[in-house]
């Protein structure tokens, strides 16, 4: 019975776990085996944390013992590696923090334990969750399980692919311009990005703070919304989080969508997409239109174009003022050898940042130094209100936007590294709900030449549960539904 239990769902996990058909000992062991026979070739994690995930399956298969489990307890999750976990190294995918063990636990890593999950490791991104493909690693590319040529989408690629490939039933990933979506789609899994607030970022190593946010990626919607409801809510250690007490998101599951209003934004639909996506979201509109919900394929919002400009200068902005901590004084990588402060301070940054984090760094620099802050910094919040205003008129209208995740499905490794602006251009369609604050989702939706397709679901502030509800009813008429990759 234990040999394939790695494919189960953390729904149907629980479930299993509930009726006593297996213990959550066995679970992690067939995730642990599983790990074994493909991690060599996917790379999903960083750090593996086999001991402590039998530990924690034993303190869960006690709970379940006692009748105090919830629907979490005894489920395997991996943790992208930049949030925080006490005494587990915690890297950010980053040189800099490669031996970081920190002295304290994040409040999401914190939700997870008190449900009673179970981690089995800290996952692959890039380097301080800037990119589209994993490989601005420094701990190796992962491989999406689809095609072991190919890219698993970033930067949460490691949390995206360990789900796909069964490496894990569930995992958290962060998205601050589509990180959890973009790798989502690319690997054929269901990923979220709750509003901004909804998720408490104390103890994520911060990029663009004001951007950031974690969120779930799971093989279908009602792992999503379970993983959410654990995760939300208020924290004070966070002067953003909101204060607004949590709705019981999985309450919005299986309910129709019969009059739900769908708008579906034309800039969206651009020059140069791949066809098959296209097609798949147009027959997933159709789908919505089969299920009543009614269709404006009219919908415009004519400052989408300028999501890409607005993100990558606040983005970076935000993070060259982030990144300021790593010095080489305080914690992390440090160069000692040199002839003064000065010299140590410039080479532990020199050596400890990649490629693509330095560039962030100067572009930053460049746009909040005194002489270029309003022609960039300031011009590119202004836009961002504009963005949020053409949002907010459209949620008067509908209730859901549909879009495409992507404009094309997963990528050869090595296609877009030596083009910046090629990978950017990766995330043009989850740029701009990330820049307003706005949650969206994505689930998979079919296949291109037999590579995931994804959709995704914008919804208002504060609004998951409409959107989960969406997600939720189109997941069931989907020719998708939980495929997983021959690995
Ligand atoms: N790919 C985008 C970037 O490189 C978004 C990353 C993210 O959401 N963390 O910044």
């Amino acid at each position: 019975m234990t040999a394939e239990l790695w494919r189960l769902t953390a729904h149907e996990a629980h479930e299993g776990l509930r009726d006593r058909q297996f213990t959550s000992v066995e679970l992690t062991e067939s995730v642990l085996a599983r790990i074994k026979s493909v991690e060599p070739r996917v790379n999903a994690f960083i750090t593996q944390t086999a001991e402590l995930a039998i530990e924690q399956a034993k303190e869960a298969d006690a709970k379940y013992e006692a009748g105090a489990a919830t629907p979490l307890t005894g489920i395997p999750v991996g943790v992208k590696d930049l949030i925080v976990t006490k005494g587990v190294r915690t890297t950010a995918g980053s040189k800099i923090l490669e031996n970081f063990v920190p002295p304290y636990d994040s409040h999401v890593y914190e939700q997870l334990r008190r449900a009673g999950a179970v981690m089995v490791g800290k996952t692959n991104m890039d380097e301080f969750a800037m990119g589209s493909s994993t490989e601005h690693s420094a701990f190796g590319s992962t491989r999406n399980p689809w095609d072991l040529d190919l890219v698993p989408g970033g930067s949460s690629g490691g949390s995206a692919a360990a789900v796909a490939a069964g490496e894990c039933l569930v995992a958290l990933g962060s998205d601050t311009g589509g990180s959890i979506r973009q790798p989502a789609s690319l690997c054929g899994v269901a990923g979220m990005d709750p509003t901004y607030g909804r998720v408490s970022r104390y103890g994520i190593v911060a990029f663009g703070s004001s951007l950031d946010q974690v969120g779930p990626i799971g093989r279908d919607v009602e792992d999503l919304a379970t993983m959410l409801d654990c995760i939300g809510g208020h924290d004070e250690r966070d002067s953003t989080s909101n204060p607004e007490p949590m709705p019981d998101l999985r309450h919005y599951l299986g309910r129709e969508i019969e009059g739900l209003r769908v708008g579906v934004p034309k800039e969206y639909f651009m020059q140069g997409m791949e066809p098959g996506v296209t097609t798949r979201i147009t027959e997933t509109l159709a789908l919505l239109e089969d299920l009543g919900a009614v269709v404006d394929r009219e919908l415009s919002l004519p400052s989408t174009e300028h999501a890409l400009a607005v993100y990558y200068l606040i983005a970076p902005s935000e993070a060259s003022a982030n990144l300021a901590r790593y010095d080489g004084v305080k914690y992390g990588y440090s160069y000692q050898d040199g002839s003064s402060m000065w010299e140590n301070m410039e080479t532990t940054r020199g050596h400890g940042f990649g490629p693509e984090v330095k560039r962030r760094i100067m572009i930053g620099t460049y746009a909040l130094s005194a002489g270029y802050y309003d022609a960039y910094y300031k011009k590119a919040q202004q836009v961002r209100t504009l963005i949020h205003q053409e949002f907010q008129e459209a949620f008067k209208r509908y209730d859901v936007l549909v879009t495409p995740t992507t404009p094309n499905v997963a990528f050869p490794v090595g296609a877009k590294l030596d083009d910046p602006y090629q990978m950017y251009l990766n995330d043009i369609h989850t740029l701009p709900a990330a820049v307003a604050g706005l949650p969206a989702l994505s689930i998979p939706c079919g296949d291109s030449d037999g590579l995931p397709v994804g959709v995704q679901l914008i919804g208002d502030f504060f609004q998951e549960g409409k959107v989960l509800q969406a997600a939720h009813a189109l997941e069931r008429g989907m020719p998708w539904a939980n495929r997983l990759p021959q690995l």
